[in-house]
C-alpha cells in the first residue's frame, strides 16, 4: 500500500473538470474579474481516463468530480461513462445545482451514485447576496427532482458565514430531512479565492452544535469517521448531521486526498502552493509505468497539514492574496475543486 511520510494511504481523487462556474458565492469568487484557465490547456477525457487508471494502480478508491461547476464542461455524461468502464465504481459529483434537473438523469445512467448539491440559504434575497446571481429556484427545483432518482448517497453541503445565513442552521437541518438528504455544516475556510474571508466570520463547529441542540435537544457524536472531512452527529429526533471544521479542528492526520485541477496540476493539499503538472507528461508520450512512478513518488514525499499549520498562525487572515491569484489560478478553490 502506498502511504504519504505522515503514513496516509491514498484513497481518494477530487476531479475537477472546469474552473468556470455560473455563480460567485462570496466565499470562493468574490472578485468582479478572474483569469481563467486556458482552454487547450484542459485534460481531455482520454487523459483524465489515464491518468485514474494508472492512479487506481496506486491505490486510489473513489473519484469526485467538482469544479468551478461541473455541470458546465461539456458531455460530463460521456467522462463518467468513461470512468466507469475502467472500473470506478461510487462515482461522486459536486454540484451548486443549478443546471442538474436537465443533467440528472444522464449522469446517474452514466454511473453517478453519489450526489452532493451546496446549498446555503432557503432565502432568495440571501442566496441573491451569497452567490451574487439568482438561481435559487433552479436548485430547488433541481433538488426536488433529484429526491427522486434514489442515488446511493445524496448530500447537502452549507458553508456558514456569521451574519449571512448562521440563522438558517436549523431551517436548513429540517429541509435536509424532509428532502431525504444528509446537511454537512462547513466552517468558513480562508482558502486561496476567499478574499473577503475573516476569523470573525467563522460559525465554529461548537456553535453550530450548539444551535442545532437548542432546537433539538441531544445532538451525539457518530464515530467511524475513518478519512471522511465531516465529524457526523444524531439528534434527539434521529436525524444525522455532519460538520466539516476544517478550521477549527483540522483533519489533515487522516486526510487520504489527491486534487486534480483541470488543466493538470495534481495537489497534495487545499493549501499547497504548488503541485505536480501532469499534462506535458501526459502529452509527452511517456509510458503508463514512467507515469505510474513520478504518481506514486509524488504521494510518497507527501508532508501537507495546511488546515492544521493554518492554526498556528497569528491574526490569521485571507491565504492569498489578490495578486498571486491573479497570476496563478489554480490557487483558487473555484479551480481546485474545493
Ligand atoms: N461548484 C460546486 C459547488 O459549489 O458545489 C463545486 C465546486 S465548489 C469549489 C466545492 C465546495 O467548496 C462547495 O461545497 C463550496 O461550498 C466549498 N467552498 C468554496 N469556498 C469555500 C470556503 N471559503 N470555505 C469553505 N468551503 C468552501
Ligand atoms: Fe460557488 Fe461552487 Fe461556484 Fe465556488 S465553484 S462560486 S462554491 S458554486
Amino acid at each position: 500500500m502506498l502511504s504519504d511520510l505522515r503514513g496516509r494511504a491514498l484513497a481518494t481523487l477530487r476531479l475537477s473538470v472546469t474552473d468556470r462556474c455560473n455563480l460567485r458565492c462570496t466565499y470562493c469568487m468574490p472578485e468582479s474579474r478572474y483569469t481563467w484557465l486556458e482552454k487547450p490547456h484542459l485534460l481531455s477525457f482520454e487523459e483524465l481516463t489515464r491518468l485514474v487508471r494508472l492512479l487506481r494502480l496506486l491505490g486510489l478508491e473513489r473519484v469526485r468530480i467538482t469544479g468551478g461547476e461541473p455541470l458546465l464542461r461539456q458531455q460530463l455524461p460521456r467522462l463518467l461513462e468513461m470512468l466507469t468502464g475502467i472500473g470506478v465504481r461510487g462515482l461522486a459529483l459536486t454540484s451548486n445545482g443549478v443546471l442538474l434537473e436537465k443533467q440528472a438523469d444522464a449522469l446517474q445512467r452514466a454511473g453517478l451514485e453519489r450526489l452532493t448539491v451546496s446549498l446555503d440559504t432557503l432565502k432568495p434575497e440571501v442566496f441573491a447576496r451569497v452567490a451574487q446571481r439568482q438561481e435559487l429556484q433552479s436548485v430547488l427545483s433541481s433538488l426536488a427532482y433529484v429526491r427522486g432518482l434514489g442515488f446511493k448517497e445524496f448530500k447537502l453541503d452549507t458553508v456558514v458565514v456569521r451574519g449571512i445565513n448562521d440563522e438558517e442552521i436549523v431551517d436548513l437541518t429540517h429541509f435536509a430531512a424532509q428532502l431525504g438528504a444528509e446537511i454537512r455544516f462547513i466552517e468558513y475556510m480562508d482558502v486561496g479565492g476567499a478574499t473577503r474571508w475573516d476569523s470573525r466570520l467563522v460559525v465554529s463547529q461548537q456553535e453550530i452544535l450548539q444551535k442545532l441542540g437548542a432546537t433539538y435537544g441531544s445532538v451525539q457524536p457518530l464515530g467511524g469517521r475513518g478519512s471522511a472531512p465531516a465529524a457526523r452527529f444524531q439528534l434527539g429526533n434521529g436525524q444525522v448531521v455532519g460538520v466539516v471544521a476544517s478550521v477549527t479542528q483540522p483533519f489533515c492526520a487522516d486526510c487520504d486526498r489527491l486534487r486534480l485541477t483541470a488543466d493538470g496540476q495534481l495537489l497534495l493539499c487545499l493549501y499547497a502552493k504548488t503541485g505536480l503538472d501532469v499534462r506535458d507528461l501526459l502529452r509527452s508520450g511517456a509510458s503508463d509505468s514512467e507515469i505510474c512512478s513520478l504518481l506514486g513518488e509524488f504521494w510518497a514525499q507527501r508532508q501537507d497539514q495546511g488546515a492544521v499549520e493554518r492554526t498556528r498562525v497569528r491574526g490569521r487572515s485571507g491565504y492569498v492574496s489578490l495578486e498571486e491569484l491573479r497570476a496563478n489560478p489554480r490557487l483558487e478553490m473555484h479551480t481546485r475543486g474545493g
